[in-house]
C-alpha cells in the first residue's frame, strides 16, 4: 500500500521564514493549534522510546516488544491488557507534574482568543493551563473507560479501575490480577479505554467541544483579525485526525497563516505554501524559541 500523502500533489516548503513566524504569532488575535504525536514525544511522552519501555515493561520486552507503539490495538490477554495500561496510563496520562512545552505553549497563545485540537489522549493540554472547553481531542482520553459493546454511549472515569489494576500489577508477569480486570458497569461485558482503536469508540461526550470549535472558526472566517495556525508534531500516521483539517481550515480562512512545526514532515500544500511557514524543528525547539522570542 502506498503511503496516503504519495496520491496527493507533491508539498513544498511555505515560503515563510522562522522569523516570519514568530511575527505572525506576535500579530495574531486569534491562535488554533493543532497538535499530533510529536508535540507528547517532545515532552517526553514517546511511544517509540524503547530504553522507557525496557524500564517500564521488563515481560513485555522479554515477550519482544520494544516500544509502547507496538501495543497500540494489540490483542494482549485480558490481565496482561489491564496490566498494560495501568502502568502505561499512570505514566502518560495520570502525573500531576507540569510539563514545560505544553506550559510555554500555552504563554505564547497568552490573552490571544485560541482554540486547540490535538489527537493526543494525555490531556496535557488541560492538564497545563489551557481551558477543557476549548480542547478539542477527537480521539478519546484516557482517563475514561466505556463497554467495549458498547451497550450504553456513557463513559466513566477510569482512574479508579486503572489504580485497582496497578494496585494487583505484577512486574514479572506484566499481569494484573483477574479481580482487576474491570467490566461494564451497566451489562457487565468487557471494557475498554475510552480512545479511539475501532467502531465501538464512543466519542459523544467530545461533541460540545467540536461544536465550540466550528463556532469558533466560524468567528474566525468572518470577524476578520489575524489567525495564526500553528500544528505542531502531527505527520503521516493518522493525517485524517489533525493534518489534514488543519489544512483544510487554512485555506478555507483565506487570511490566514500556517505554521507547521515537524521534524521529517513541514510542506505543505502547493496553494496554502505563499501564507505558510515550515518549520522543521522538533516541537520544543520551536515553543521554546517563539516564546523566548516573543
Ligand atoms: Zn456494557
Amino acid at each position: 500500500m502506498s503511503h496516503p500523502h504519495q496520491q496527493l500533489p507533491p508539498l513544498v516548503g511555505g515560503h515563510g521564514t522562522i522569523q516570519d513566524a514568530f511575527d505572525w504569532v506576535d500579530a495574531a488575535d486569534r491562535v488554533l493549534i493543532g497538535a499530533g504525536a510529536g508535540l507528547s514525544a517532545a515532552a517526553g511522552y514517546d511511544y517509540g522510546d524503547t530504553e522507557r519501555f525496557k524500564e517500564l515493561f521488563p515481560a513485555l520486552h522479554r515477550a519482544g516488544f520494544h516500544a509502547r507503539y507496538e501495543l497500540v490495538g494489540y490483542p494482549l490477554p485480558p490481565r496482561h491488557q489491564w496490566g498494560f495500561w495501568a502502568v502505561h496510563v499512570n505514566d502518560i496520562r495520570l502525573g500531576d507534574q507540569p510539563d514545560s512545552v505544553y506550559q510555554d505553549l500555552r504563554n505564547l497563545v497568552g490573552d490571544r482568543d485560541h482554540f486547540v485540537m490535538s489527537s493526543n489522549v494525555d490531556a496535557l493540554f488541560t492538564r497545563n493551563g489551557f481551558d477543557a472547553a476549548r480542547v478539542y481531542t477527537p480521539q478519546g482520553d484516557y482517563a475514561l473507560y466505556q463497554c467495549l459493546t458498547p451497550c450504553t454511549r456513557q463513559v466513566w472515569d477510569a482512574r479508579g479501575i486503572l489504580r485497582h489494576a496497578l494496585d494487583d500489577y505484577d512486574p514479572r508477569t506484566g499481569a494484573t490480577s483477574e479481580k482487576a480486570v474491570p467490566v461494564c458497569p451497566n451489562c457487565g461485558g468487557a471494557v475498554t479505554l475510552n480512545v479511539f482503536a475501532g467502531s465501538w469508540y464512543i466519542n459523544d461526550h467530545f461533541q460540545p467541544q467540536l461544536h465550540a470549535l466550528n463556532d469558533w472558526l466560524h468567528n474566525a472566517a468572518h470577524e476578520g483579525g489575524n489567525t495564526v495556525v500553528i500544528e505542531i508534531g502531527a505527520g503521516f500516521n493518522t493525517p485524517g485526525v489533525i493534518r489534514w483539517p488543519i489544512e483544510r481550515i487554512t485555506t478555507h480562512l483565506h487570511e490566514s497563516r500556517l505554521i507547521r512545526v515537524n521534524t521529517n514532515h513541514p510542506g505543505v500544500p502547493p496553494a496554502i505554501a505563499p501564507r505558510a511557514a515550515s518549520i522543521t524543528s522538533n516541537a520544543m525547539d520551536f515553543v521554546r524559541r517563539t516564546s523566548a522570542w516573543g
